[in-house]
């Protein structure tokens, strides 16, 4: 996975990525596109996610930002296709919102103007859950998803949605009370089922990370799990495929070691190549229910990533993650690994 909302990376970098991906025959391209501080997809019909969602203003002032059309788009998968290698495309629903909220104000509960995010973090921006107009914008955005990428599965997102705005909203205060809803966890879990079923009626497989898994979740949802182990065996015993990226083993924007310039104690876990090739793969607690893993991802967040960093990141921990996941069992150990490396 390439977060290309935080710092945006030209149609080359994501050319050259792939290339990278195939030589160690790595064959999804899970592509987030879309997140607080910055919309990186056309869709046609709606402008304003790219003349508006896809710029931030910086604290000097200048604006930073830059998005795929529907022509890069067509490139890429293609690119990517001829290297064995299917684009999994995420928008982000409902949390991460802010730059579809500074978009299209009507998406969320106030209809107030809102800016594109310049903070990190998780902010409180998130799309209205019952507003019909909204849900109208945010399905015709699925569709051109659906149209523009031809692979079989189209991810959600579904993370670290923050529920307090609709505690706040009549129109969602009436919906709970209406439909008789679990408060505003029962009103989130609505919302997915929504969702999750239009992109099932547009003939794809929806995704999401763990989070859509605190609420009940159709048969047959893969899940991305990147921690709480209890969610991974839920998931499991449920029979919905998992998709591991323990962010113990799989976050590849943290660093190497105590030392990078980077590094942030408050939250970062230290990530040497030696643990990439550690991962255990079978989540704690999981061990009996193996068979059901899907398969393994790891994520490239790009806070403090920019494209000229891009290749310090990976070195090493992408080489060692294809190892474990094309091995699991039998892989041969990290000295082998370390001097074949
Ligand atoms: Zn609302």
């Amino acid at each position: 996975m390439l977060d290309v909302s935080r710092h945006f990376f030209p149609v080359a970098d994501i050319k050259r990525l792939l290339d990278r991906l195939a030589a160690l025959k790595m064959n999804r391209f899970h592509w987030h596109l879309i997140d607080d501080q910055g919309w990186r997809l056309e869709i046609p019909g709606y402008p304003r996610f790219t003349e508006v969602g896809a710029w931030r203003t910086l604290p000097d002032g200048s604006r930073y930002g830059g998005f795929y059309t529907v022509a890069d788009v067509a490139e890429i998968v293609a690119y990517a296709a001829a290297r064995n290698i299917v684009v999994v495309p995420e928008v982000e629903l409902p949390g991460h919102s802010m730059a579809g909220l500074a978009s299209y104000p009507e998406l969320s509960c106030s209809g107030k103007p809102e800016a594109v995010a310049t903070k990190w973090g998780i902010l409180d921006g998130v799309y209205c859950a019952s507003s019909e107009p909204a849900a109208r914008i945010l399905e015709a955005v699925l569709k051109e998803v659906c149209r523009m990428f031809p692979g079989p599965w189209i991810h959600i997102g579904g993370d670290e949605v923050v529920r307090t705005r609709w505690e706040s909203c009549p129109r969602c205060l009436e919906k709970i009370r209406s439909e008789g809803l679990n408060g505003v966890e029962g009103l989130e879990a609505a919302f997915f089922r929504r969702f999750l079923a239009f992109v099932q009626s547009q003939g794809k497989t929806p995704l999401g990370w763990n989070e859509l898994f605190e609420h009940s979740i159709p048969k047959n949802i893969p899940v991305q799990w990147w921690h709480r182990p209890d969610l991974a065996v839920k998931t499991l015993k449920t029979g919905n495929p998992l998709l591991v990226s323990d962010v113990a083993y799989c976050y590849f924007d943290y660093p190497y070691v105590e030392t990078d310039p980077w590094y942030i104690k408050s939250f970062m876990l230290l990530t040497p190549v030696e643990k990439v090739y550690a991962n255990p793969v079978v989540p704690p607690g999981c061990e009996a229910l193996a068979e059901g893993i899907w398969g393994g991802e790891c994520c490239l967040w790009t806070e403090q990533v920019p494209p000229s960093e891009i290749d310090n990141r990976l070195r090493g921990r992408l080489e060692a993650f294809s190892e474990v996941y094309w091995t699991f069992d039998k892989r041969p150990g990290w000295p082998d690994f370390r001097s074949r490396l």
